[in-house]
């Protein structure tokens, strides 16, 4: 079976920067509905296509492909008493704009003299990235499946 419209694949994968570094890689597999659903990066969906179990893919990403490009005005100061007393460079965040709903993750970057900084930029924003991933499982989707638009069960959406 080749991996195409409608497949649910099983993936592990590998991400390296620039230098060849490991930046990144699964636990578990990833499982995604193949398809155009904004389940994966489309430059690696992309390399995908037509893949069987067992063939490996390596896609290089631009930031513009990949995770952004860095935005300074996610950067933020704020003073730290609006922080709990055990906040630490490297905490995550998460902040919910009470208009739009959506929330936002930040890291916290640096602390001095009583000035946070915190970064909402994800952390590969910027960066050129190899993608490597190896093809552990294809099957077709269930109409369920696709009219959702995402995987439902082990690893997937549980509803
Ligand atoms: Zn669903």
């Amino acid at each position: 079976m080749q991996i195409s419209q409608n497949t649910v694949v099983s993936l592990n994968y590998t991400m390296f920067n620039v230098d060849g570094e490991i930046i990144d890689k699964n636990h578990d597999p990833i499982v995604y509905l193949h398809g155009d659903y904004d389940n994966i990066l489309p430059a690696v969906e992309a390399a995908l296509t037509g893949k069987t179990v067992g063939e490996r893919i390596s896609v290089t990403l631009t930031p513009e492909q990949g995770f952004g490009d860095v935005d300074p005005s996610m950067v933020r100061e704020e003073d730290i008493s609006a922080f709990p007393p055990d906040i630490e460079v490297g905490m995550m965040f998460e902040t919910r704009d009470p208009e739009t709903e959506e929330s936002q993750q930040f890291r916290v970057v640096a602390i001095d003299a009583g000035v946070v900084t915190v970064d909402g930029n994800h952390p590969l924003a910027g960066m050129t990235v190899r993608f490597d991933a190896e093809v552990l499982a294809i099957r077709a989707a269930s109409d369920e499946e696709v009219v959702h638009g995402h995987v439902h069960g082990e690893h997937g959406h549980q509803h």
